[in-house]
């Protein structure tokens, strides 16, 4: 039944995609990591995908033939198609990228007032640009965990005010004439966002009663319309077609208004915020629905993407890159008794030879060159956009490439007819990082490291390539589609 469905959804992958356009609807769609792995379901379920749970057996489920996926936390995502020809110890093609980015987050305890205007306290989420969050009008998203009113269940909802809530104004040039040479701003007391004036506040005119505990009730910590503005709770409320009581409280982060949108003489750029690393979400989901294209009937391996959440800040949780998610899933997948020997009986090492077998191919955005910074590059590592994906290499293991990886990509690149780059970043330079190298150590999974070039990086507007994208889909597309059969061409030790 499930194959079948993979093989409908091959028909409705025919027709020739714009991927910048399907780009920029996505990331309209995604300001936030919820959003974006609510995004990835829905393109998965479009396909037959099956969702697994981690809570659940997979008995009955999990087959030969057939396309999955889990989450964790509605923030990270782990997708994987298993080939007819699968069996123990066979090779393992994935892809790996992160559904976070910087970005400031409402906190805990958000109402502040100053000078006749309501503020929104807001804690800043990994390393961003913050100045170009200024004079930005700024928007609301998040999850909601709203209790039902008979049951008194707690479940989880999506939410985007998609309104110009919030600013951030930058103080007039007058009062500041030095800001052209340095702009300097205190990140707890000048990144405070306004989000009206408090004689429009409802607050006054409605009663918070309900947010008081009656007699014999008793609240652990205060509740939500105490700790935000009221019209904010409000805001969210209606949106979500339920009452301010039944909010039990929220993660919620703000986003630019603005949305992403195509740009330049030739519509060559893609403007928008979260290009790192949801570019790396869009083409390593499109790359493993391509791929479908041509069956998985004679598949002898596993393919999988997998997006993970808090990248930003080391990736260090339960459901980041450094947590057991994928190692968890790998295991439950590769022991399950369903796709392990036809025969029935298993190998114990069936599992390592696999993990031995398999490449992770870590997808994350890669500096473009800029043209008014060119002195900032090594002089002959500048990638450039619209080229095609660029190739990370350091020799301190920031990023994990290597010879032999290089070769693997360079001829899948060369049979998929993607052109690549190559970036080292120079020895006067810091230099960032991946999920990369965390994925390698813990798993032992040969890695590399490559991503489009964007500019910006980190700004709340990021500059990327419209021709880039479809040059990565294609590759992992090949990616998915050849490297069972073509692994051992590189690794097996020749005798
Ligand atoms: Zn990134």
């Amino acid at each position: 039944m499930l194959r079948l469905q993979l093989r409908k959804a091959c028909a409705m992958s025919d027709h020739k995609a714009n991927y910048p356009h399907e780009f920029v609807k996505f990331l309209n769609a995604c300001p936030t990591p919820y959003h974006a792995v609510h995004e990835i379901k829905k393109h998965f379920d479009e396909y037959g995908f099956k969702e697994l749970s981690e809570r659940h057996s997979w008995d009955g489920v999990l087959t030969r033939g057939g396309g999955f996926y889990v989450t964790r936390n509605d923030s990270s995502i782990l997708a994987f198609t298993v080939g007819c020809q699968w069996a123990p110890g066979n090779p393992i093609a994935i892809t790996g990228a992160h559904t976070d980015s910087p970005v400031l987050k409402i906190k805990p305890v958000s109402k502040r007032s100053s000078e006749g205007y309501a503020q929104v306290g807001v804690e800043c989420y990994g390393g961003g640009i913050w100045h170009s969050w200024f004079d930005a009008d700024l928007s609301i998203a998040g999850r909601v965990m709203v209790k039902d009113q008979k049951t008194s269940n707690v479940r989880s909802m999506l939410v985007d005010l998609k309104q110009p809530l919030l600013k951030i104004p930058t103080l007039a040039i007058h009062l500041d004439r030095d800001v052209n040479q340095k702009f300097e701003f205190d990140r707890e007391n000048q990144l405070l966002p306004v989000a009206g004036l408090e004689s429009q506040s409802s607050e006054s005119s409605k009663s918070c009663e309900q947010a008081a505990p009656q007699e014999g009730e008793f609240f652990s910590i205060k509740a939500v319309v105490e700790r935000h503005h009221r019209d904010l709770v409000d805001l969210v409320a209606e949106e979500l077609g339920i009452e301010v009581t039944q909010i039990e409280d929220f993660e919620l982060t703000l986003y630019d208004h603005k949305p992403a949108c195509l740009g330049g003489l030739h519509r060559e750029f893609v403007f928008s915020g979260r290009l790192d690393n949801l570019t790396s979400c869009f083409t390593s989901m499109h790359g493993l629905t391509e791929a479908l294209k041509t069956g998985l009937e004679k598949e002898c391996g596993i393919r999988m993407m997998v997006c993970f959440d808090h990248e930003e800040i080391g990736s260090s949780s339960a459901q980041g890159a450094d947590s057991n998610f994928l190692p968890a899933i790998l295991e439950r997948i590769l022991r399950f008794p369903a796709i392990s020997d036809k025969s029935g009986s298993q190998h114990d090492s069936s599992l390592q030879m696999s993990v031995a077998r398999s490449f992770f191919l870590s997808s994350d955005v890669a500096h473009a060159v800029h043209p008014n910074y060119a002195n900032k590059y090594e002089s002959k590592h500048k990638p450039a956009i619209g080229q095609g994906p660029v190739i990370k290499v350091n020799a301190n293991q920031r990023y994990m490439t290597n010879s032999p990886g290089l070769v693997l990509v360079k001829h899948i690149a060369e049979r998929a007819k993607v052109p690549l780059q190559l970036f080292v970043v120079a020895n006067n330079s810091p230099c960032g990082s991946t999920i990369g190298p965390i994925i390698a150590s813990k798993t032992g999974i040969k890695t590399l490291d490559l991503g489009n070039p964007i500019l910006s990086m980190h700004s709340i507007r990021e500059t990327g390539g419209s021709d880039d994208l479809e040059w990565q889909i294609k590759l992992f597309c090949e990616f998915f589609e050849t490297y069972s059969t073509y692994e051992s061409k590189v690794y097996e030790p020749s005798t």
